[in-house]
């Protein structure tokens, strides 16, 4: 035992040294937890030295010990909250402890012989906030622990934590057990988008791995750190400055909090702390985040768990600055069965992963009804969102199944489980098989109604779909996508092109397109907008079209010419008066007039409708009719300012139910008017896409609807089994009758699909 402390900065380097030293002999993860127990009771004079691990069953074994009998290493284990061991694993707290006897929840493990000693401090082994294990010192005599030496343990706590995290302790025989880390775990979200994803995860933002933890000089650490600030800090004032950013009041709020931690006093001086006792700049910047992290994810606070993602995101921003490690690509993913996991998305970042490697996605936040969800739809991908915390739960590479049906995510799976869904996955094939043999047939019902069932689509990679899904035409085809995924503002003949493929793709089966629905959620990074307090009632779609008519004039002549000697429909987006129908009108009647002062050749037929998503509309239901050729209800939108409802808003989502009765009957209210005055109806929202919800608009008089080309073929099923009439007379006098508390009709619908063998899955 030396007589003086060489100090924790030497115990860091003499850590650093076992690391690179036995990487290089290629010696046993064993024998280095030996090596480092050794090194560090005697640094810090202390007679014993223990690493705990947590396994899948939540026990905490001894896997290595200086001073402990020997031979309870792999034996003497303790429960998360068992002991002092215990407590520090479930608190995720240090202790330092000049007499461990007299704490309350100290407890005599007899094989280890540990009643000799008085004094202990103990610190978990953290990743990314998550408890792995515990690294324990003790002393004979009692003693209080230096500020500095409880550092400096937990800073090794950190190197532990990558080796027990890279899966090195693994190898060590010990009859079979698996550390926790390895654990299955499963994760239950909210279901996205329906189907299964088997593979494996890859991280959208992934941890930044350090592996040079200790520093060589404070002095050059701390201006590595000041420099990487900097950069940050310029890179963020950058992305507020832009154009794209004032234009959106979400990211500009987050970025505005970054900007604002970023300068966060504290936050950079705990930093420096850390580089002062011995680390990197970049080991300080992940042991303060990772201490930041265990803090929060205990709290219970929704709002401090909500900055902690924006905590976690600046810090990997820190880390990728002071790393030089950029974001992964999207290419990355190639071959390789790749399950995405994101905090959230954009269409466009999600069209970057586009390919036969991608499997599914899991967004930690996000709803069904945003872009990202529609285009993975499109994509036929499974999506399951709202699976809080995933990130810190799982590495790239993790094996994972994504169930999206049930809206489940299972980490690491049993071999029991992994055959049950490949199982599951075969006999969904041969679902689908069934499917395409339906494609051919017409959706008509058991009771001789002919139902037109459309598809959505919005890129050209969803027009083989067209085909495949065996959909009677394109009910909606969103033309702002082509805008979202492009960098620039697409010109009029790039419009054109993309008009022009679907209408070829398309043949004679008809197509609907809608002029460009930008604003609300869908923003466009290139066209500069003022921010505004509640961008889903400001300026979009229609209200833009008409302040910046030079956009849709632009666009109608690109529709026109992409549907020479054809039918050409344009639909409108949230029209909220029928006068700026007539507005339209104008610009798409000067349109043909200048096309044909030129000799173009026209669509030999043009249809004018319009979408019926701003309640308004209902009270002009009549005139409505009259003003356009068709409608279309955008139930999406409709639902959500019926409800007063944010689409994107995940905390409220499954709140209200579009199977509720006040919902239906608005629906009701729109086909008995269309259908009176024999006006084309159709329905373009999610709720069409699901069997049970379409069942309800069949009965409420909806004969065309339009939906992801992946529930073309479970719709049809639905129809060729389904008396609609039958349904019809059940259900209506359900719909004005009722209690309050019985306002959704899913269960009546269910039990006629039951009672009747109506086909829904
Ligand atoms: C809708 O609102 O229902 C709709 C189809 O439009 P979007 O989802 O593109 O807003
Ligand atoms: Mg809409």
């Amino acid at each position: 035992m030396p007589t003086s402390t060489p100090g924790p900065r030497e115990l860091l380097k003499r850590i650093r040294a076992i690391m690179a030293e036995s990487q290089g002999q290629d010696s046993d993860a064993e024998s280095r937890l030996n090596t480092i127990t050794t090194d560090i009771a005697r640094n810090m004079r202390a007679e014993v030295c223990s690493v705990y691990v947590l396994r899948a069953d939540r026990e905490l074994e001894l896997f290595a010990t200086e001073g402990l009998n020997p031979e309870a290493v792999h034996k003497s284990t303790l429960t998360i909250g068992e002991g002092l061991v215990g407590l520090i694993a479930s608190s995720a707290r240090s202790l330092n402890l000049p007499d461990a006897q007299k704490h309350p929840a100290f407890q005599y493990l007899p094989e280890t012989g540990e009643e000799l000693y008085s004094s202990f401090m103990g610190v978990p082994i953290l990743r990314a906030g998550r408890v792995l294990g515990v690294l324990t010192v003790q002393n004979v005599d009692p003693r209080i622990y230096a500020d500095v030496e409880l550092e400096a343990m937990e800073t090794i706590a950190m190197v532990l934590a990558e080796m027990i995290g890279a899966g090195e302790l693994l190898a060590i025989d010990r009859n079979g057990t698996t550390l926790d880390l390895e654990s299955s775990i499963n994760v239950t979200g909210a279901s996205f988008s329906a189907g299964i994803g088997m593979g494996q995860i890859f991280l959208h933002e992934p941890r930044v791995v350090v592996s040079q933890l200790v520093g060589e000089d404070v002095d050059t650490e701390i201006a590595r750190l000041h420099e990487a600030l900097d950069a940050l800090r310029l890179s963020i004032d950058d992305m507020i400055s832009s154009d794209a950013m004032r234009a959106d009041g979400d990211h500009r709020e987050v970025l505005e909090a970054y900007r604002m931690f970023a300068n966060d006093r504290g936050w950079v001086r705990r930093i420096e702390e850390q580089i002062r006792s011995g680390l990197s700049a970049e080991g300080a910047a992940e042991k303060v985040q990772s201490d930041n992290r265990a803090r929060m994810m205990r709290s219970s606070d929704p709002y401090l768990r909500e900055r902690m993602h924006d905590f976690d995101d600046l810090a990997y921003r820190l880390l990728r600055q002071l790393t030089g490690r950029d974001h992964v690509m999207p290419s990355d993913i190639e071959g390789k069965d790749a399950i995405v996991v994101a905090r959230n998305m954009g269409a466009a970042e999600l069209l970057d992963y586009r390919g036969s490697s991608l499997r599914g996605l899991v967004l930690e936040d996000g709803t069904p009804t945003s872009h990202a969800v529609i285009v993975a739809k499109a994509m036929g991908i499974p999506v399951v969102g709202r699976a809080r915390g995933l990130n810190s739960l799982v590495k790239n590479g993790d094996p994972v199944i994504i169930d999206g049906d049930e809206g489940t995510i299972y980490l690491r799976p049993a071999q029991d489980l992994e055959a049950a869904y490949s199982e599951k996955v075969q006999f969904r094939a041969a679902r689908q098989a069934r499917y395409r043999e339906l494609k051919d047939t017409p959706a008509i019902s058991l009771d001789g109604d002919h139902v037109r069932l459309n598809m959505n689509a919005g890129l050209v990679f969803d027009l083989p779909q067209l085909a495949e899904s065996g959909a009677d035409g394109i009910g909606l085809f969103r033309t702002e996508l082509q805008f979202m995924v492009s960098s620039t503002l697409p010109r009029g003949d790039a419009q054109q092109r993309l008009y022009r493929e679907v209408v070829e793709a398309a043949g004679d089966k008809p197509v609907t397109f809608r002029t460009l629905d930008i604003g609300g959620d869908k923003v466009l990074p290139y066209l500069k907008q003022t921010a505004e307090e509640n961008p889903a009632l400001g300026m979009r779609a229609m209200r833009i079209a008409l302040d910046r008519p030079g956009l849709l004039k632009a666009q109608l002549r690109s529709l026109l010419k992409a549907a020479a000697g054809r039918e050409l429909r344009v639909m409108l987006p949230m029209v909220t008066l029928l006068s700026e129908v007539d507005a339209v009108r104008r610009i798409l009647d000067a349109e043909v007039r200048h096309l044909t002062r030129h000799g173009h050749e026209l669509p030999n037929i043009i249809r004018l409708g319009l979408m019926v998503e701003v309640p308004a509309l209902l009270w002009q239901l009549e005139d409505l009719m009259e003003t356009v050729d068709f409608v279309s209800v955008g139930s999406n939108d409709l639902f959500q300012f019926i409800m007063a409802v944010d689409r994107g808003n995940a905390a409220l989502m499954g709140r209200y139910d579009e199977l509720s009765r006040p919902f239906l009957r608005v629906l009701k209210k729109v086909a008995d008017v269309a259908n009176r005055t024999d006006t084309e109806l159709n329905l373009c929202g999610e709720m069409a896409g699901k069997p049970l919800n379409a069942m309800a608009l069949l009965a409420l008089g909806y004969r065309s609807i339009s939906m992801s080309p992946a529930s073309v073929g479970p719709v049809k099923a639905m129809v060729q089994s389904l008396n609609i009439e039958a349904l019809r007379r059940e259900l209506l006098p359900h719909l004005d009758a009722g209690r309050f508390d019985e306002v959704t009709i899913r269960e009546l619908l269910e039990d006629f699909a039951a009672h009747n063998g109506v086909a829904l899955d």
